[in-house]
């Protein structure tokens, strides 16, 4: 049986239409993991996105969570 090389850590959750688009997630994601998105939300912002191609990147660090100032991003980790 072959074992998978990486583990996904944690499901990030993104309330898109909380955001308005500062980016911090974006830029402070020491993973690059999170992207700006093409889609528009309701206040006309670009809401982050979450790359699912990457996922295994994610170190579950928070520091999107921690950053947002709108509550908008949420890290879920998986055991
Ligand atoms: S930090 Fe929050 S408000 Fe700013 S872009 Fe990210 S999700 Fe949106
Ligand atoms: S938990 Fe850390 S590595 Fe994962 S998306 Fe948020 S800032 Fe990036």
């Amino acid at each position: 049986m072959t074992q998978k090389k990486y583990e996904r850590k944690a499901v990030v959750k993104i309330l898109e239409d909380r955001c308005k688009g500062c980016w911090y997630c974006v830029n402070y994601c020491p993973t690059k993991v999170l992207v700006i998105s093409d889609k528009m939300n309701a206040k006309g912002y670009h809401p982050p996105e979450f790359r699912e191609d990457k996922e295994h990147v994610c170190i579950a660090c928070h520091l999107c969570e921690l950053y947002c100032p709108d509550f908008a991003i949420f890290v879920e980790e998986l055991k």
